[in-house]
């Protein structure tokens, strides 16, 4: 095999991706049906950093997420460590008001550059009211917070708008309604209600595993630029031992830098920012947004992420940020004040 023969039409297509004006349906697909140890991948991945770092001017940023609860789920999302249906946890957990609030001041301090609540779906609202608004207090007006919670009415977007809520992490996952007990038109009436009720939209391709194909894939990343969020991106699963689907197969690292890549070819020069570079492969494939977490997280099954569990601290992940090439951002996230 030559080393300079190459797919033409594979680089055809990342050739169109780096003009920033994104990529047809089928030319996703075609980049989503890559295997990673391709040659061609090689060069996806370089493209996706390329425009990535040109969307956002070379600034990546790290966002701060606060698991507050591990109480036992009704949705039954098979991959999700809190769901009723896996037996990946020992006991349920709630953070104390006072906890959260000084994560989210901690948080602020070390440079994050937004702050999300997340709950299960059957954490009250009106404690995530109650939560929300002790947060805004305590971190600086510009600051972003966001949720990630059950689906949601139209009222309860405008309530969490009224509580100093800028924005909502919300996805139709990969397999929603059969590896979960979600409606894909429930999740899709939740998009409508964030926009509707001026609420700003962070969602992402996840989680994604192998038994995925590469349209399955290419429609989600569609659904997720016509609900145009502020950052988007693409995700593999991450195992969970416990969980329903811990042992089926995952994707790897290099093929996660593949998905980052592909959404920001697909997706174009907006938004500007791609998430999640959450390992140092994918914070050089295009990604510029990675995660802190503490607290609950449902890709664990510890009580507090942070220990000895998936959570990473804000200056790892600035630090595998700054290794793929990134300036990090000084202070709030902009543009989720809508
Ligand atoms: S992913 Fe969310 S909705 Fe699904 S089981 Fe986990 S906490 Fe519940």
């Amino acid at each position: 095999m030559s080393l300079w023969k190459f797919d033409h039409e594979i680089l055809d297509i990342i050739e169109k991706g780096l003009e920033g004006n994104g990529l047809t349906f089928d030319e996703t697909v075609k980049l989503y049906e890559l295997d990673e140890n391709a040659k061609e991948s090689s060069l996806l991945r370089w493209a996706g950093q390329e425009l990535s770092m040109r969307s956002a001017d070379g600034l990546a940023e790290v966002h701060a997420q606060i698991g507050l609860n591990s109480t036992t789920c009704p949705r039954n999302c098979k991959f999700c460590s809190f769901a009723a249906c896996n037996s990946a946890r020992a006991q349920s957990f709630e953070l104390s008001r006072q906890d959260v609030v000084d994560y989210a001041k901690e948080y602020e301090e070390q440079g994050a550059n937004l702050i999300l609540l997340l709950t299960t779906a059957s954490y009250k609202f009106d404690k995530l009211i109650e939560m929300a608004q002790a947060v805004r207090e305590v971190i600086s007006p510009e600051m972003p917070l966001l949720v990630n919670t059950d689906d949601l009415t139209l009222e309860r977007c405008h309530a969490l708008k009224a509580a100093g809520v800028n924005g909502c992490y919300h996805a139709v996952r990969m397999g929603e309604g059969v590896d979960t007990e979600i409606p894909v038109e429930k999740r899709l009436e939740t998009f409508k209600h964030i926009h509707e009720a001026g609420l700003s939209l962070q969602t992402c391709v996840e989680p994604i595993g192998p038994e995925h194909s590469a349209e399955e894939i290419a429609e989600a990343v569609f659904r997720c630029i016509e609900n145009k969020p502020i950052s988007a991106g693409a995700a593999r699963r991450v195992p969970v031992p416990g969980t329903l689907l811990g042992e089926r197969p995952a994707h790897t690292e290099l093929a996660n830098g593949n998905f980052v890549a592909a959404y920001r070819l697909a997706t174009g020069l907006n938004p500007r920012l791609n998430c999640s570079s959450n390992s140092p492969l994918t914070a050089s494939s295009g990604a510029n947004l990675a995660w802190s977490e503490v607290g609950s997280n449902p890709r664990d099954a510890v009580e507090k992420t942070e220990i000895g569990g998936h959570g990473s601290s804000i200056a790892r992940m600035q630090k595998w940020l700054r290794g793929g090439g990134w300036e990090i951002l000084d202070g709030p996230s902009q543009g989720w004040m809508l």
